[in-house]
């Protein structure tokens, strides 16, 4: 077993224990841009598409709704707050790949690559173009190599939207001693606030008529009729947004898992401390490992440091009190003096978490059910961000009847396996990921577990 860069340089605990002294337990996000509050939904409301969720999904699905049709009544039933759940608490990384990633997109779909990548691409290009007030950036992602094992996943011709950075061109980029080479890709990625993006799609969608509710949790969909404590929404047909949390159809119960992933926020760097790392193309970062680490900056000069631990509860269950978890955020900052030892003395001012989307085929699956009624997108782990955009317009794709390309792809016409139930669950998804943890520290290697895993197509990932 091999230690790892950030076992290898390892900072004073001192360093860490000061870093995080005064850090809230917050979202920095959703505090910087709190938003619009909306009613609680009572009594009966009328309407042709009922969408439940008000995460990035169920937004988009109700703003291209009444894009396609302004005089349709689109109502937004939401459990607490708009953007409170992953799409306000995420990275910000507007990735344009539906597969997460190409890797899996080409084990599952390899004849339909190209044609998911365009659709990718067009789905962020959309993005940018409807977008105004979400510090959208698009300054593409830089993967970067801090084992030497990982410097042949960053083969590959360099394209002017694709470089490849050799160790003195990637730390003239962004100065860490922990980078050994790096590739630029300049167009697959920007970066946005995840609150404000949230917040200006519930804006859009509300200008055009869409009525939102929020503190409404959905206790059932009967037929199309959408029930919560207080009231119902009497729709023609339903949207499903609700993401990780349990399904409303029970064919989707074990479809997907909670995830948690932990994330610090740093307070401003000073212009001192930014010119020590440089930056100054505001790239988002990601490293090679099986347990890797995205980072970003902020538009006031923050960095937003997260993943890393991936951690299952036990039961699968999205509880607030799994958000807690001192040793993550501690490993975290570790991690980060690690990677950038010019930076001791910063300080963190938030820490989080929030449960990442998992299926077992690492990207959203579709379908409907009653007849057609009722459509579902979900599943996303951990790369939804652009991703839901275009699951909200297969969504709507699927409740028109209509054959359109997104709805004949094959991505799009399968469904994954589901997980299995506890105690199985548990028991694979901990073996699996202690056994990406190995092969971090084997270069590499993946044992016979993830092989076989590899061969039938599935696997844990966040
Ligand atoms: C820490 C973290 C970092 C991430 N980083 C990135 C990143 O950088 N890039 C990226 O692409 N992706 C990232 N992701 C994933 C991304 O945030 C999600 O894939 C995306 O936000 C999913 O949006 P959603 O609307 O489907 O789900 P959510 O945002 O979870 O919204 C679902 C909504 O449904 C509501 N709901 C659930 N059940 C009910 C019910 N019964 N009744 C009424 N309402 C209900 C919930 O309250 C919630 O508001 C990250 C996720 C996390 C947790």
């Amino acid at each position: 077993m091999r230690p790892t860069a950030f076992e290898r340089h390892v900072p004073a605990p001192s360093v860490i224990a000061e870093s995080l002294r005064d850090t809230r337990d917050a979202v920095f996000w959703t505090e910087d841009a709190p938003g619009e509050r909306f009613p609680k939904l009572r009594g009966t409301v009328e309407a042709d598409l009922a969408v439940v969720g008000g995460g990035y999904t169920g937004l988009w699905t109700a703003l291209r709704a009444k894009e396609r049709d302004p005089d349709a009544r689109v109502v937004v039933v939401e459990a607490r707050s708009v953007g409170w759940a992953a799409s306000g608490r995420n990275g910000g990384f507007v990735e344009a790949s539906l597969t997460h990633g190409e890797e899996n997109g080409r084990r599952r779909w390899p004849e339909e690559l190209e044609q998911l990548d365009r659709l990718g691409m067009q789905n962020l290009d959309e993005i940018e173009a409807t977008v105004r007030d979400s510090d959208f950036e698009r300054t593409g992602t830089l993967s970067v190599a801090i084992e030497p094992h990982q410097l042949e996943w960053l083969e590959g011709e360099s394209t002017p939207d694709s470089v490849f950075l050799d160790g003195e061109a990637v730390r003239r980029e962004l100065d860490s001693p922990t980078y050994l080479a790096g590739r630029w890709d300049r167009r697959t990625t920007a970066l946005v606030h995840p609150a404000k993006l949230a917040n200006e799609l519930a804006r859009l969608a509300r200008d055009r008529g869409v009525e939102i509710f929020e503190d409404s949790p959905v206790r059932a969909v009967a037929g199309t009729t959408v029930q919560t404590a207080a009231g119902q929404v009497h729709a023609r047909q339903v949207a499903l947004a609700t993401n990780v949390f349990p399904s409303l159809l029970k064919r989707n119960r074990l479809m997907t898992v909670p995830v948690y992933d932990y994330v610090l926020m740093t307070e401003p760097l000073s212009p001192a401390q930014l010119a020590s790392i440089g930056w100054s193309n505001r790239q988002g970062l990601a490293d090679l490992a099986n347990q890797f680490h995205y980072y970003r900056l902020t538009a006031d000069n923050r960095i937003l440091f997260g993943g890393y631990d991936a951690v299952y509860h036990y039961g699968g269950r999205v509880r607030e009190r799994y958000e807690n978890r001192p040793a993550s955020h501690q490993r975290l900052a570790s991690h980060f003096f690690t990677t950038f030892p010019q930076l001791e003395g910063l300080r963190f001012s938030h820490r989080w978490a929030g449960a990442i989307d998992t299926c077992t085929r690492f990207c959203a699956f579709y379908g409907t059910a009653r007849g057609g009624q009722v459509a579902y997108a979900a599943g996303f782990t951990g790369l939804g961000v652009a991703a839901t955009r275009f699951a909200a317009d297969v969504m709507l794709d699927l409740l028109a009847g209509e054959s359109t390309e997104r709805t004949e792809l094959r991505m799009v016409r399968e469904r994954p396996l589901p997980f299995p139930p506890e105690p199985a669950a548990a028991v694979g998804i901990n073996l699996t990921r202690w056994s990406l943890d190995r092969a971090d520290h084997r270069e590499g290697r993946r044992n016979l577990l993830l092989t076989t895993l590899d061969a039938l197509g599935l696997g844990f990932d966040s």
